[in-house]
């Protein structure tokens, strides 16, 4: 298993993210520019890739959010 690095919401490389994982909309309709500044501050809230309700922890320093389909990923918090 190698570590994914997370470059935004739950991203992986080389499968396409159809839905944002702030706002659970549509990436190519709405207008996600507040999501893409909350996406470093915020974990996500829906899978990119199916739409499902991420699962969230967050501790000091760091959140995790779990896909039960696409697995989790993890990012340090700012700060
Ligand atoms: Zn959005
Ligand atoms: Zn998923």
């Amino acid at each position: 298993m190698d570590a994914p690095t997370p470059a935004g919401p739950v991203a992986r490389p080389g499968e396409p993210a159809p839905w944002c994982g702030q706002c659970g909309e549509d990436l190519t309709e709405a207008d996600h520019a507040r999501c893409v500044r909350a996406a470093p501050l915020e974990p996500p809230r829906y899978c990119a890739h199916c739409r499902r309700r991420m699962v969230v922890q967050v501790i000091p320093g760091t959140w995790t959010a779990t896909c039960s389909r696409h697995g989790s990923v993890e990012q340090p918090t700012w700060g």
